[in-house]
């Protein structure tokens, strides 16, 4: 099992976001959360990459209790790659440059190496010949998927996605999620928010459904979008497809 996040509680103020939650992943899995819009999923993805205190619980990662206030967050976030719904690549840097700033600056990768890592990664997803270009001259579908280079340049454990294509013009969308499904092929273990449910029948091992605080319903794509068990999984879907 490479994440297991075991009673995680969160609150915001007197805002209960996370309420015991438990939530396992094992190796090579693919995780989609689904739920309403506020039912916490982009907080629980924050949560397991440390950008937010938990209240109570735990969450492990490859067998390391990471919410250990001794654990060093950085050296937790070198195993865990996340992307959010807008790629926020710095402007007046290269797409290289964005690539190997925090493998350089934050983890003490060397330049020669992290640019070498850089180059193979982008030529792998099609983006080689856009490596000394500046953002700006890039679609957004390419900036998305920079970004996810940015997220698997130190060969994290495991992939965080929040809403990864939300920000893309519909004609982009393919591009990013065609990405994923071949980081998938390759095995990567991920966690993706999404309110594309397309996109979670096709790519996820399990869906999650987020509802009060918890995973109120999971189980294989057909069962929780063909046949779920709860009556909130059907309205949400119900109003949702
Ligand atoms: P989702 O991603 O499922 O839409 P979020 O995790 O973004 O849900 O938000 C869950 C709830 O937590 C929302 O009610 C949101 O307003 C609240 N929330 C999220 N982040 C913060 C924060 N930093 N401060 C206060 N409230 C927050
Ligand atoms: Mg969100």
């Amino acid at each position: 099992m490479i994440l297991s996040v075991q009673g995680v509680r969160k609150v915001f103020g007197s805002q209960v976001v996370l309420s015991s939650l438990d939530l396992d992943v094992d190796e090579h899995q693919v995780v989609a959360l689904i739920g309403a819009s506020g039912s916490g999923k982009s907080t629980l993805l924050r949560c397991v990459n440390l950008l937010e205190e938990i209240d109570d619980g735990m969450i492990w990662l490859d067998g390391s209790h990471i919410t250990d206030p001794r654990v060093n967050p950085d050296k937790v976030r070198q195993r865990i790659g996340i992307v959010f719904q807008s790629y926020n690549l710095f402007p007046h840097m290269t797409v290289l440059e964005n690539v190997i700033l925090a493998p350089v600056r934050v983890h003490g990768r060397s330049s020669k190496e992290a640019t070498d890592a850089a180059r193979e990664w982008l030529t792998r997803v099609g983006l080689g010949d856009k490596a000394d270009a500046y953002p700006d001259r890039l679609s957004g579908g390419q900036q998305q998927r920079v970004a996810i280079v940015r997220a698997l340049i130190n060969s994290p454990r495991l992939l965080l996605l929040d809403e990864v294509t939300s920000a893309l013009d519909p004609e982009l969308v393919g591009e990013v999620l065609s990405m994923i499904r071949d980081l998938k092929g390759e095995g990567m273990t991920m966690v993706l928010a999404t309110h594309e449910m397309g996109f979670a029948r096709q790519v996820a091992d399990r869906v999650c459904f987020l509802d009060g605080g918890k995973v109120l319903e999971q189980g294989p794509p057909e069962q929780v979008f063909g046949d779920p068990r709860e009556p909130r999984t059907r309205q949400f879907l119900s109003r949702i497809i």
